[in-house]
């Protein structure tokens, strides 16, 4: 529950129906209004409690005192040429994270933080330059989705095709495990949002012991792996958490991941130029990756001033999937979006111009 402090309101958008039905209960409501509040918060995703006309108008009284549906509010928004939308948000306490809109024909993709900051300080992401601040609540979480959805569509209308979720964001969503979690299952209620958790990634540099929770989880998002290295040697360089966990772990808790029967994981490689780019690195990520049901994202580097990389130049990262298609190890080149708004994979850092 988002109770904390008696002089802080409650944040309703991240619990459940029975803790939404503990407050209207607390505040000498009847049981069943807890129902109503769960679907105008989630399956109408309304955010302003005085909207919710079909309460009786004392209760939103009572219930605006001591509660808000989030305290999240939108900051500044930045448009990109390719439709990509840039949400810089304000947290509750005055801390902002970022959450990224990207539409394609078919389907629409949300990309939302899990922390402020991050502590994982890989080498080639703008986020590890800011650090950790702190993690974010469950209603920070989901909220991210639900503020997304109302500005690009409008409050409650259903998007007109399915909706992605990809927790890539700020933040190395496994070292929040339980409030992702949380976010996640109230995320996939039907009755709610009903985002399917077959819709969520969820991407992790690694943290191994928090694979194998997630595969014992009943909801489960599908599974990314930040690899970007396929040896030790390397990876211990780009990704300090990588001393902790190297390698052979990591693939390991990825052979226990549960996979449905057309799924596979994906693995992520973000290509730099001169570092892990070569016909030798593509050979050693194909036995690095053997028997596993795999398939590998390549993606362009996005440079930043702060960053000692580039990317590697494309013919570079076409010869570089073309080993890998060859070995049977299907790999797709991620397009970037939102470069020109400081949106792209690694550019998070809660800028408040469109680019550094
Ligand atoms: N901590 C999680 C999620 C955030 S990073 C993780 O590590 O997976 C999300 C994705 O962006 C990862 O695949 C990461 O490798 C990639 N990324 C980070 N910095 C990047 C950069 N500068 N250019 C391109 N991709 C980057």
């Amino acid at each position: 529950m988002n109770v904390i402090e008696p002089d802080k309101k409650i944040e309703l958008l991240g619990c459940t129906v029975d803790e939404i039905r503990r407050i209207v209960i607390d505040l000498g409501e009847k049981p069943y209004r807890a129902r109503q509040l769960y679907d105008a918060i989630y399956r109408r995703r309304i955010t302003d409690l005085d909207s919710m006309t079909d309460l009786p108008k004392p209760f939103r009284h009572t219930l605006a005192e001591r509660a808000v549906v989030t305290s999240t509010r939108i900051e500044n928004l930045f448009f990109s040429s390719d439709g990509t939308r840039r949400f810089l948000l304000r947290l509750g306490d005055g801390r902002e994270v970022e959450a990224v809109f990207m539409p394609e024909e078919r389907r629409d993709t949300i990309c939302i933080s899990s922390q402020v900051g991050c502590p994982l300080a890989c080498d080639f992401c703008m986020t590890g330059v800011i650090g950790l601040k702190r993690n974010m609540t469950a209603c920070e979480i989901v909220s991210q989705v639900v503020i997304v959805l109302n500005q690009v569509y409008g409050a409650g209308a259903q998007p007109p095709h399915g909706t992605n979720i990809v927790m890539m964001g700020m933040g190395e969503p496994l070292l929040n495990y339980d409030n992702v979690m949380k976010a996640i299952r109230l995320s996939a209620d039907e009755a709610g949002l009903a985002i399917s958790p077959r819709r969520v990634t969820l991407s992790t540099a690694g943290i191994v012991p928090r694979i194998y929770d997630l595969a014992s989880e009943e909801i489960r998002p599908r599974l990314a792996i930040s690899l970007t290295a396929p040896t030790d040697e390397l990876r211990d360089r780009l990704f300090p958490i990588n001393r902790k966990y190297p390698l052979v772990e990591l693939i390991e808790a990825c052979r226990a991941y549960p996979l449905d029967e057309r799924e596979r994981l994906t693995f992520e490689y973000v290509m730099l130029d001169r570092v892990n780019d070569g016909d030798r690195h593509a050979r050693e990520l194909v036995n690095l990756l053997a028997g596993l049901k795999a398939k590998v994202n390549l993606i362009p580097h996005n440079p930043a001033p702060e960053l000692p990389y580039l990317s590697s130049p494309m013919e570079r990262i076409l010869a570089f999937q073309g080993v890998l298609v060859v070995a049977g190890v299907p790999a797709f080149i991620r397009r970037p979006r939102g470069q020109d708004i400081s949106a792209a994979c690694g550019q998070l850092a809660a800028r408040h111009k469109a680019t550094a």
